[in-house]
């Protein structure tokens, strides 16, 4: 029943039916037992259940494979960087289970196999949604394009914001993390990587 509402109704499927719902349910009622909460008030009633969804949400890519998204590919003279900025994402921190959000630009460097854009996207939000953290995220993305692509070279630089570092412990609202994951010519070629990076900060010179 709830797989059923979770699904998104585009094409991606976010495959949710290995999510254990009923158990997240018992678990957050235990959460709300535990603070001195009464999980049966009316206000509350619904909560477990709003919270599993919410989860199996978020998580519901941990079973998939997202390099799928990469094996749609067209063969295309282009020596361009390919690029395609601000993707906005939404992951889970996997060491306080908060939420994590922000923008990845990736990019790639082709030798002869292009792919479509929007699975460039995909790519990212199917390793986004499973616990994650932000260094490994924008690593696997760049692994990725970098295996089933075979590009020259391939990045993917990620700025986000984390919930676990703004509203608790260091508490420093505002502060944005930065990562950056170099594969290939990005890595070995200044001119190569000063021309990926100021393409994704949109400073990139007319010529
Ligand atoms: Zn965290």
């Amino acid at each position: 029943m709830y797989e059923k509402d979770c699904r998104q109704s585009d094409d991606t499927p976010h495959n949710s039916s290995h999510v254990d719902f009923a158990r997240i349910e018992k678990a957050v009622r235990e959460i709300l037992l535990a603070v001195g909460e009464d999980p049966d008030r009316e206000g509350l009633l619904k909560t477990p259940n709003r919270v599993a969804r919410s989860y199996g949400e978020l998580i519901a890519g941990l079973q998939e494979d997202p390099r799928v998204h990469l094996r749609t590919v067209f063969n295309e003279r282009c020596d361009e960087v390919v690029l395609l900025r601000d993707i906005e994402f939404h992951s889970l921190c996997e060491h306080h289970l908060l939420p994590f959000t922000g923008k990845a630009h990736v990019a790639y460097l082709p030798d002869g196999k292009v792919v479509g854009l929007s699975k460039l996207a995909r790519l990212v939000e199917g390793y986004a949604r499973r616990p994650q953290v932000q260094e490994r995220l924008t690593n696997q993305i760049a692994d990725a394009m970098m295996e089933e692509l075979n590009p020259l070279g391939a990045a993917c630089v990620i700025e986000a914001t984390h919930l676990c570092m703004t509203i608790r412990g260091a508490k420093k609202p505002g502060s944005t993390m930065v990562t950056s994951a170099l594969r290939g010519l990005f890595k070995e070629n200044p001119s190569s990587r000063s021309e990926m990076l100021a393409l994704i900060h949109g400073t990139q010179a007319r010529s």
